[in-house]
């Protein structure tokens, strides 16, 4: 059995004490839940949120990292840095930095691997866009992320990898993809990654859905067979809501 992670993606939103009181107000509730609960923080906030998130079921991720150990890189995070805070997830590749920050399938691979090396849990994010979905390329295209994402990944280190299905088209839009439609993808990449590696890793791989995931649909999306979860952006930023999420 796959442990189910829900993940609050908070991109650009909340300030240091927003997040803080958000931790405060949900750590109760997630104490004995099932679910591994994850919130991912704007920088400013992570070692804030690492303390308020001590001894709770709260895990902390990042929502990206450079993958040099140091170097001239003005404005950029190392993984020693995040290291330093406890940090126990981050998000790479995702969309809009794919989109707007000239993300590559080859800086996406170089972070994925510096992280693993460094001790922290990638969240990998693939998807296609709405262009690439009409023309019937989704599949080809997610593949192609996942293969060169995890090019030179361990199959031990595999243990420390959740992939992120998110279309690119679903994201901030109201759209999802259905769950059928998300759940063949997903299991589309499980078996991207079978031919890979095998099917114990396969089988233990976590694959969150992403994509305008709300209370309302939460449920549906998380009965599919292959969906272990979810990467929630809007509906992460208030408690109640990503409460609800949590407790699909
Ligand atoms: P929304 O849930 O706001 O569509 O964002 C999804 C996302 O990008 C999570 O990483």
């Amino acid at each position: 059995m796959r442990r189910p992670i829900i993940a609050g993606n908070w991109k650009m939103y909340k300030t240091i004490n927003e997040a803080v009181a958000f931790v405060e107000a949900i750590k109760e509730d997630v104490k004995n839940t099932e679910v591994e609960v994850v919130v991912c923080c704007p920088y400013t906030c992570l070692a804030e949120v690492k303390k308020a998130a001590t001894a709770t079921n709260i895990k902390v991720a990042a929502q990206n990292m450079h993958w040099e150990d140091a170097g001239a890189f003005t404005g950029e995070i190392s993984a020693d840095f995040l290291k330093e805070i406890g940090v126990d997830y981050v998000v790479i590749g995702h969309s809009e930095r794919r989109q707007y920050f000239g993300e590559t399938d080859e800086t996406v691979n170089k972070k994925v691997l510096k992280a693993l090396e460094k001790g922290i849990k990638p969240i990998l994010c693939v998807g296609e866009t709405l262009e690439e979905r009409e023309q019937g390329t989704t599949f080809d295209i997610v593949k192609a992320q996942v293969l060169k994402a995890l090019e030179g990944v361990s199959n031990a280190a595999m243990a420390d990898i959740v992939i992120a299905y998110e279309p690119v088209w679903a994201i901030g839009t109201g759209k999802t993809a259905s769950a059928q439609d998300a759940n063949e993808v997903i299991a589309y990449i499980r078996e991207t990654v079978r031919e890979k590696y095998d099917d114990i890793i396969s089988e233990a791989l976590r694959i969150q859905y992403g994509g305008s995931v709300k209370s309302s649909n939460a449920t549906e999306i998380m009965q599919e067979d292959d969906i272990d979860g979810a990467l929630v952006g809007g509906a992460s930023l208030d408690a109640a809501s990503f409460l609800e999420i949590v407790n699909f």
